[in-house]
């Protein structure tokens, strides 16, 4: 499976906090979380340039794209949004990660403004699976605590889910969809809201089985080369303004 990450590197990331929850940098620690597992990542920076690394080629051989943005996603070209929500319709598999609501892909695979409630307390959020056989938590319990995280609240401006694998409950008392799949084309997306760049969220071993299982399951099933050569996919495309 070939997973592209696209993270950006932030001031916030530089910070005493940033450096002490990922010295290595957020987006090694994500490439790392998936390659763990044998996937063939490809890290790609996303700054006050856009997204320049994400070429059409790597796009085109990515299986899944993970995407981790916060403040620069008004940099992100529309051109390439529109290519990566196109992709997405065509059948990749994407995972969009804790301000990843925001991102320009997003907000066009969704047609809904994704806005949220926060409050950046580093509480304690208690992450519930209302199904814990779903192959995306199953083996983790009914629930996950994340010791520290930024909350995200409802109401949260998306469609109804396809379907609601994590309800957050956070200490002050707000619940958010932090685990939602959605199905557009023939593509999967699930959208994780924990991961903010100053607490360790990522290094949690539950969090990282959780996020593992995601990858496989909005992976394309016959590979992204056979999905694409499917002669009906033109039907997904969308027209470029
Ligand atoms: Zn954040």
């Amino acid at each position: 499976m070939n997973v592209t990450v696209v993270c950006e590197h932030n001031d916030s990331m530089d910070s005493p906090e940033g450096k002490a929850a990922y010295p290595e940098g957020l987006g090694n620690c994500l490439a790392a979380l998936f390659g763990e597992k044998g996937a063939h990542v490809t890290l790609v920076t996303a700054d006050r340039q856009g997204v320049p690394g994400l070429t059409d080629e790597l796009l085109g051989s990515t299986d899944v794209l993970v995407w981790w943005g916060h403040w620069f996603h008004g940099y992100v070209a529309d051109q390439q949004a529109d290519a990566v929500a196109d992709r997405v319709r065509r059948g990749m598999g994407m995972l969009f990660l804790h301000s990843a609501h925001d991102s320009k892909p997003f907000k066009r695979l969704l047609g809904t403004s994704c806005t949220l409630s926060w409050r950046e307390d580093g509480e304690l959020e208690r992450l519930w699976f209302p199904s814990p056989a779903h192959p995306i938590v199953r083996g983790l319990g009914e629930y996950i605590d994340i010791p520290h995280e930024e909350m995200y609240g409802e109401p949260f401006d998306i469609p109804v889910p396809d379907e609601l694998v994590c309800i957050g409950w956070f200490e002050g008392g707000e619940v958010f969809r932090g685990g939602c799949v959605f199905r557009r084309g023939r593509g999967s997306i699930f959208y994780f809201n924990p991961g903010h760049e100053t607490y360790p969220t990522y290094k949690l071993p539950a969090v990282r089985t959780l996020l593992q299982q995601a990858a496989e399951y909005v992976a394309p099933q016959v590979g992204i080369a056979e999905t694409l050569s499917c002669r009906h996919f033109e039907q997904f495309s969308v027209p470029r303004r």
